[in-house]
């Protein structure tokens, strides 16, 4: 069955570490070769910049996970860049889609400019803010009661106009209620049910139905201290519980995955790289059909994307 992921940090570690290789670097763990093993047919590729990088660095890191994406991923004669959605349903057999998202406007500091260089590589997913504070918003660990800054206004609209699509998955709460009307496209693309693990990254059934009414979509997280309350370890099975949850309260048509491969210090017992999906799959499949599954692995957002294509402006 073939995978559409909303996240990886491969970028991150093409960029950082020594002679580092797309391919088959057994340090990566959404290699080529895994991504293939895995059945994974597109990827999302984030740029992740570290929070605690001086600010006047932080624009540059972003260039050169840029720069990694060019030179190192679509350098593989199978990866193909995804700048227009149609793209999605003309992959050949043997083709993977590389899809370029930004996690965090930190990068940017106060500069539109600066977005619109980042927008201008290909970007299709942009995410306002990581964990921390920036200058458009607050992260999943500041004070939830604080709201999107002025800036976040004009961001939205430059992001709205040019059809990209918004990612709250590291936004705090107030600031995903105020976004919430302002996007034009919304995606959560590697978060978890808060209901069931309580930690600021996830989200409440609320937020989860709000984001489903405004258009957006669910794409769940590998990361256990996300699935499991501060575990480091943790099962597929225990994954599997925020999918039935997330099913229940707004359809499986509305889920996808997200892996944050290459993003993580810890993983899911048998599920630590893409090549691991197949056991993912086979533990969805005990408790939904193979119709719902590869709407969640592929079809869900194949639909989403043919909407965003007719929306264009
Ligand atoms: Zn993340």
């Amino acid at each position: 069955m073939n995978i559409i992921d909303l996240h990886c940090d491969v970028l991150e570690k093409l960029s950082r570490l020594e002679n580092a290789n797309f391919r088959n670097d057994a340090r990566l763990s959404a290699s080529l070769e895994k991504l293939k093993a895995g059945n994974v047919k597109v990827q999302v590729f984030a740029i992740f910049v570290h929070s605690d990088l001086p600010d006047n660095e932080k624009f540059l890191a972003a260039v050169r996970q840029i720069e990694a994406f060019h030179t190192k991923v679509l350098s593989e004669p199978e990866m193909v860049h995804i700048t227009e959605w149609a793209q999605l349903d003309q992959l050949e057999d043997g083709q993977i889609g590389a899809i370029l998202s930004l996690e965090g406007c930190d990068c940017i500091g106060e500069d539109l400019l600066k977005l619109e260089q980042i927008l201008n590589s290909g970007v299709k997913l942009v995410g306002l803010t990581w964990n921390h504070e920036n200058g458009v918003a607050y992260g999943a660990s500041e004070d939830p009661s604080k709201g999107l800054k002025p800036l976040a206004k004009e961001v939205v609209q430059l992001l709205n106009k040019r059809n990209i699509i918004i990612d709250v998955s590291h936004l705090n709460e107030q600031g995903f209620f105020e976004l919430l009307p302002l996007a034009k496209n919304l995606i959560a693309s590697h978060s978890n049910a808060r209901a069931i693990c309580d930690h600021p990254r996830n989200l409440t059934d609320v937020q989860i139905k709000e984001l489903i009414k405004h258009g957006g979509r669910m794409h769940v997280v590998f990361y256990p201290p996300f699935i499991e309350n501060e575990k480091e370890k943790t099962s597929i099975e225990n994954l599997v519980k925020h999918v039935e949850l997330i099913a229940s309260l707004v359809g499986v048509q509305h889920i996808g995955f997200g892996s944050d491969f290459d993003g993580m210090d810890f993983s899911v017992d048998k599920l630590s790289n893409a090549k691991e999906y197949e056991n993912l799959i086979k533990a969805l499949l005990k408790t939904f059909t193979y119709e719902e599954v590869s709407i969640m692995a592929n079809r869900g957002f194949n639909k989403y994307a043919n909407k965003l294509n007719l929306a264009r402006e």
